[in-house]
């Protein structure tokens, strides 16, 4: 096996260092005897880990494995599948520095953007310990005839499902989604993207200490293609985050397996500053739904419409405030926004940043690479003047650039909101709140924050998380992110009579009979 870990004192560009020790232990059950990657750290740019990958005939292995697992877990109570998720819980609040340090040495965000993810995995596991038995245990249902017919519909596990995850939140997506699929009773296969593989690992190491079986979750590393691809082409189910693009490729591989898939996908999100708006809370609010973790969010805001009546003032706090930001590649809690996931990232930010000024776009603060700070800063940029003939205009940019856009009215915030091909994330500051349920209902995005910027509605854990539009299918938290991960079966037990063979009666008189029956279900009310 190759060295998993940059060593400082062998390689003088590897400044940081994560126990090799721990590293071989969590590889220890990985399926992977393809070729190695390589991965940097975006805070300095030097080797960070090394290590070999899983092929299609590895994924292939890893869900044989997880599908024996499955048996007996999928037999457990599932309040005792529940106390795994608790334990968790109290274990990733425990040992939250050392995932803080891997999240942040992986995607170069500020620690308090990694808080973040260690927040979410929490409230996660706590939530779906404590509602998810509710959601799973057998419902009655009324039955085809009242009283004779008892009815149940019950959840069974899909299998094994497959996580397929992007860099941006390495830990929250590696495990978040899991934790449902494995509260269900299935077997998870994750792949991690490669610039997350030593968060997801720590994390399923965590779960296995919660108690999760061993061989249950299993880990592939590598790629898109072939590990992603594998995942997608050999699970049950398959949860996928990621961009547009590949959820549609995704989508297809799944579409021709029959197998369903959650596509959680990209956004062009917009925040809303009405002319109510209380600026106080709406200036560091808003520089939250920007730069949090330097804009590589899919929830975060790219756009920002401002009413003309608070335009001057909103602004003037706004642009002070971004300006003020401190940047940092540490891993203390001493940085408002840390670095870009790497060089592609970068580039692809300064080339929106470019095209935007090229063709008549004013920068009002920030525009420039930061490389005193980090080799992938860019720092954080307002944009005013974006036309549509500018490529920020309508492709995510992924990254710490927002356009400003004044505003006459509330219609034309919600005209610029929704006129996009995605849809996943509002944001609307008014000190009316009817005002903002009112512009929610009129938004064409899956979640709408009032007087937030993206934290109120994604820590709702019990109500769905997702997009409209291009930017996926299914949802995440609350009922459905947990029921799409089962196969509703119903159960009808019919007792007394068969319902399409009443013994002597003629066809004839069986529909009159059947007729005066449901005019008189109908009459009584029942359902
Ligand atoms: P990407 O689509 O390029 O890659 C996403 C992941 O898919 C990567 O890990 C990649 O290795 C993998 N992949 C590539 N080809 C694959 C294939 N054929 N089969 C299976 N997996 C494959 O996206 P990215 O640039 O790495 O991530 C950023 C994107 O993710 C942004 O568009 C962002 O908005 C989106 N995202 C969405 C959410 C959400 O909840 N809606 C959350 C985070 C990120």
């Amino acid at each position: 096996m190759p060295d998993v870990i940059a060593d400082p004192e062998t390689d003088p560009r590897a400044t940081y260092a994560v126990d090799p020790a721990r590293v071989r232990s969590w590889l220890r059950d990985v399926v992977a005897s393809g070729p190695p990657v390589t991965t940097t750290t975006p805070m300095t740019g030097a080797p960070l880990a090394t290590f070999p990958t899983s092929t299609a005939d590895d994924v292939t292995v890893a869900v044989d494995r997880a599908r024996a697992a499955r048996r007996r877990w999928s037999s457990l109570p599932v309040a005792d599948r529940a106390r795994v998720l608790l334990d968790l819980h109290d274990l990733v609040l425990d040992r939250q520095g050392e995932l803080l340090d891997l999240v942040q040495l992986e995607s170069g965000k500020a620690r308090a953007h990694a808080f973040e993810e260690v927040a979410d995995v929490a409230i996660v596991c706590r939530h779906y310990a404590r509602r998810g038995p509710a959601l799973l245990a057998p419902q009655r249902r009324p039955g085809a005839l009242p009283v004779l017919t008892r009815t149940t519909e019950h959840h069974r596990p899909k299998g094994v499902v497959g996580v397929v995850a992007p860099w941006n939140y390495p830990l929250t997506l590696a495990v978040t989604d899991a934790l449902p699929a494995l509260l269900a009773g299935n077997a998870v296969v994750l792949r991690p993207d490669p610039q997350g593989s030593l968060t997801a690992l720590a994390a399923v190491a965590l779960l296995v200490e919660a108690g999760v079986p061993d061989g249950l979750v299993q880990v592939v590393l590598g790629p898109g293609d072939p590990t992603g691809a594998a995942v997608v082409g050999r699970t049950d189910y398959v949860c996928f985050t990621g961009s547009t693009p590949t959820g549609r490729t995704v989508a297809e591989a799944a579409g021709r397996r029959l197998v369903g898939a959650s596509l959680e996908l990209g956004g062009k999100n917009t925040v809303y500053v009405a002319d109510d708006a209380d600026l106080r809370r709406a200036v560091p609010g808003v520089l939250h739904a920007c730069f949090a973790s330097a804009g590589q969010l899919c929830v975060s805001a790219e756009r920002l419409a401002v009413h003309e009546a608070v335009a001057d003032e909103f602004l003037g706090r706004f642009l002070d405030a971004v300006a003020r930001m401190r940047l940092s590649t540490d891993l203390t809690w001493d940085a408002d926004m840390g670095s870009l996931v790497g060089e592609a990232q970068r580039d692809r930010v300064l080339g929106h940043v470019e095209d935007a000024v090229a063709k008549g776009a004013r920068v009002l603060t920030g525009g420039r690479a930061r490389p005193d700070v980090g080799p992938y800063v860019v720092e954080p940029t307002v944009l005013e003047g974006v036309t549509s003939a500018m490529a920020c205009r309508d492709e995510e940019t992924f990254g710490p650039v927002v356009a400003v856009t004044r505003v006459s009215s509330d219609e034309a915030a919600v005209a610029l909101a929704n006129d996009t091909e995605y849809g996943l994330n509002a944001s609307v500051w008014t000190r009316d709140v009817r005002r903002g349920r009112s512009l929610a209902a009129r938004l064409d995005a899956g979640t709408v924050n009032v007087n937030e910027g993206y934290a109120a509605a994604w820590g709702s854990v019990g109500a769905p998380m997702g997009g409209m539009k291009a930017s996926g299918l299914g949802r995440r938290h609350g009922r459905e992110g947990l029921l799409k991960y089962t196969e509703s079966q119903t159960v009808a037990v019919q007792r007394g009579v068969n319902i399409a063979d009443l013994p002597g009666l003629s066809g004839s008189r069986y529909a009159a009979g059947m007729t005066r029956a449901l005019r008189v279900l109908r009459g009584i009310g029942l359902p």
